[in-house]
């Protein structure tokens, strides 16, 4: 028996770029629920980010949190029927811990002076004013456990001078759709997918499962390569990622309304 799983990025794909909606794809989210397909979300998102969105999403899943740095499942997920949406949830950490990176950041800067504003630097009202988040979703989102998310307002040379610098750490720089991120070498939305199809396979090994994923930007590359058919929902600006893969999907819309094409694609091409 072939069950599939979805893996979704959240910024730019499910939710509107600039007003954080997601109204529209509540209809296909109802639809995959009732279909019993799983939908992991996988974001640069932090976990108490995720735990909220997912909530309002009805999402009982589990998903990667900080650009795969850390993977959250609630607890018997794996081994029981369905679970409770406030089940409680187990972490596992792919990545460096924030301390750890934020400690190599400020020895970064104080040896080459790079200009940048990381969320530790941003106050609450400031981060919130920056992403269109409320206050409430501003906290959340500076409560990180293994990445740093930055502005840079340095230049393209010194960016190019920092990943060197940050390499030499074990750490690298991802390019998110606003922020960009710190995180260690190893950790990486593939890394997610990997983590959780290993745990599918694992629970359930008299079965195959075809992977789908969706996302819009470089760091969704990762995810998109590690999955059995890539989604590229056309990004709110700038080129679509263009994937080797054959039979990629591409979306005509962006947002969320360019998330539902592209599942609405999936089901199409897949008879479900
Ligand atoms: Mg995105």
């Amino acid at each position: 028996m072939s069950h599939l799983i979805i893996y979704t990025d959240l910024d730019a794909t499910l939710i509107e770029h600039t007003t954080q909606d997601f109204t529209p794809a509540l209809p296909m989210l109802k639809e995959l629920n009732r279909k019993a397909i799983p939908l992991i979300l996988n974001s640069s998102r932090t976990v108490p980010e995720l735990l909220h969105l997912r909530k309002e999403m009805d999402n009982r899943h589990p998903f990667g949190a900080e650009n795969g740095g850390a993977v959250c499942t609630p607890v018997a997920y794996f081994s029981g029927p369905q679970v409770a949406l406030d089940h409680e949830i187990k972490i596992d950490y792919l990545g460096l811990n924030y301390k750890a990176i934020l400690e190599a950041l400020q020895e970064l800067k104080d040896l080459h002076d790079f200009s940048y504003i990381g969320t530790n630097d941003f106050s609450v009202p400031n981060l919130a004013e920056e992403t269109n988040m409320s206050l409430e979703m501003a906290i959340k989102a500076k409560s990180r456990v293994c990445s740093e998310a930055l502005l840079w307002l340095d230049s393209k040379e010194s960016m190019i001078h920092f990943e060197g610098q940050l390499a030499e750490r074990n750490l690298r720089l991802i390019k998110g759709g606003r922020f960009y991120y710190v995180i260690s070498k190893r950790a990486d939305k593939g890394g997610a997918v990997s983590w959780i199809n290993f745990n599918f396979a694992e629970a359930h090994p008299s079965d195959s499962f075809f992977t789908v994923g969706i996302g819009d930007s470089l760091n969704d590359l990762p995810l998109l390569k590690s999955v059995d058919l890539p989604v590229v929902v056309k990004p709110p600006r700038g080129e679509a990622l263009n994937l080797a893969h054959p039979k990629a999907i591409y979306t005509e819309q962006s947002g969320p309304l360019g998330w539902v094409e592209g599942v609405e694609k999936v089901l199409e091409r897949l008879k479900l």
